[in-house]
């Protein structure tokens, strides 16, 4: 059981993880170092805001001075969870807050303490009944009814869990994502060679959930009996830590093995390092193949490409089908808004459907908020969806103004994303990871600003212009086909967004 129930004994234990660099002085714990925390914050609570509530339900801000970062957990479980799986993003985004206060890296502080005043959150602690405190597992049977179950399979959550408007019907079908509709398509009954596992790879925003939910209303419709699993690997996590904390691993089983006809698990990228619920998923997966329960997994890489994740579970997700989506064509994003304008009831032009899939090119769920704006400020004007009207909108609602960035900026945020210094990037080394981050951050200067190749040499350390120039081209082609870097690009630029806020 390692991590989950390691005792803790030592109340004022403290220790501390150096983070990119020595410390530095910053000021007192000033107005501003509380400012930039509680932004920091709240910008890591927006990547997965339940599990967040529920880890930092257990620690306490104990003050930011000097470049060190001082933490009190309530237990050294609640303490490595957090440093494991929380810690790289609120430190990356607590430095971007502090600026040129925080070049230097900062450092962060442990104590580990029982009993928290001001816990960052007051929801749902992690660990309310602490290892210790938990009755022998013998007598678990009355604290079985301390609190209802949340695992248990439940028709209304699954309901509530799924979009209505996400059916196959609605998807839009194009070359980028015409073998993982298909392969969708036989998973839930409806034809064509059925592959188990299907594991469907593509980068954000690109119509994977909707695949999934589309499969489960398909089956429930045609088989109202179905038992039909459908949730997010982060969910499956949750539900795994809870079922150990609340002795209810019979129930988790049961929901997950042998009361499910068909397992949908949403991006599955989240149980990189995750290894024990890596190793309960790899036995809930041998359970259902073996019974010739479909499972279906989605995931923003490829197998192969996903990091932290054991062999044995890889080489299952092989051994199915892999169907890939892909960024989709000019062709394709004007049916998606048309299509979305049907849905919707929007009145729109072919010319207004052409203009917002030129404009909007890399994410589908973009396009389709680009069009919901759109009407919601037509319908609030009462002015008429036309050419001009979209245009203008576009340019005032686009995220991505080129004149906001700089050069700077850019190599900031892809140094924060890969956890380089300026000067590694700038430098002469060659090693991969390091050779990637620079051609990544050449590749995004010369997308947003439009800088010159030789401009862009002189700022990249004095680099030949054949350099940048194949650099660009490398990413240019590796995000058309690789989602794996595809997801780091867009990371860098929703630092970058909220960095232009
Ligand atoms: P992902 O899970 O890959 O991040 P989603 O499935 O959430 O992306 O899709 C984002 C939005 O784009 C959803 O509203 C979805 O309906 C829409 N979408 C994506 N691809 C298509 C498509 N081919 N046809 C219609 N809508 C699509
Ligand atoms: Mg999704």
């Amino acid at each position: 059981m390692g991590i989950f129930f390691r005792e803790t004994s030592v109340i004022s234990n403290t220790f501390e993880l150096p983070t990119s660099g020595s410390p530095v002085s910053l000021p007192p714990a000033s107005e501003q170092a509380e400012r930039s925390w509680k932004d920091a914050v709240d910008e890591t609570r927006r990547r997965s805001p339940a599990s967040f509530e529920q880890w930092f339900s257990s620690v306490q801000f104990d003050g930011l001075e000097q470049g060190v970062l001082s933490l009190v957990a309530r237990d050294e479980w609640v303490r490595d969870w957090v440093v494991a799986h929380f810690l790289p993003d609120l430190l990356a985004n607590l430095e971007r807050h502090l600026g040129a206060e925080a070049n230097g890296g900062l450092r962060v502080r442990w104590r580990v303490q029982p009993q928290l005043d001001k816990p960052v959150c007051q929801g749902r602690s992690v660990v309310k009944t602490r290892p210790s405190e938990a009755p022998p597992a013998s007598s678990s049977a009355p604290r079985r009814s301390e609190r209802p179950s949340t695992i248990v399979y439940s028709r209304a959550s699954l309901a509530a869990a799924l979009n209505a408007k996400h059916t196959f019907p609605n998807f839009v079908v194009g070359p980028s994502n015409a073998l993982a509709y298909a392969a969708a398509f036989a998973s839930a009954g409806g034809g064509g060679p059925r592959y188990n596992p299907l594991f469907i790879a593509g980068g954000t925003g690109l119509g994977k959930t909707h695949l999934m939910h589309a499969i489960a209303h398909k089956v429930l419709e045609e088989r109202p009996s179905a038992r039909v699993v459908y949730v997010s690997a982060e969910r499956f996590t949750n539900d795994f830590i809870e079922a150990l904390q609340h002795h209810r691993m019979d129930e988790f089983r049961t929901r997950y093995r042998a009361e499910c006809d068909l397992l949908l698990v949403d991006d599955i990228q989240f149980l990189a390092g995750r290894e024990q619920t890596q190793e309960e998923f790899f036995h809930t997966f041998n359970a259902l193949r073996d019974a010739d329960h479909p499972i279906v997994v989605t995931s923003d890489k490829y197998p192969q490409q996903l990091q932290r994740m054991p062999e044995r579970l890889v080489s299952r997700f092989t051994s199915g089908l892999v169907a890939d989506i892909q960024v989709p064509q000019l062709e394709t994003r004007v049916a998606i808004v048309k299509k979305k304008a049907q849905i919707e009831g929007i009145d729109l032009s072919d010319a207004v459907a052409e203009l917002l899939a030129q404009n909007v090119q890399s994410n589908v769920r973009e396009l389709e908020g680009a069009l919901i704006r759109l009407a919601a400020k037509s319908s609030l004007t009462g002015r008429h969806i036309d050419e001009e009207f979209a245009e203008s909108e576009l340019a005032v609602v686009s995220p991505r103004r080129p004149d906001m960035v700089s050069v700077e900026d850019i190599q900031r945020a892809v140094c924060s994303h890969f956890r380089l210094s300026n000067s590694e990037l700038l430098s002469k080394d060659r090693h991969k990871s390091v050779a990637f981050a620079r051609q990544v951050a050449m590749y995004l200067c010369r997308q947003r600003l439009k800088c010159s190749f030789p401009e862009l040499g002189r700022a990249f350390g004095n680099r030949d212009h054949t350099t940048v120039m194949s650099a660009v081209r490398r990413v240019e082609a590796l995000r058309q086909r690789d989602p794996q870097v595809n997801a780091h690009l867009e990371a860098i630029e929703q630092r970058l967004a909220s960095s232009e806020d």
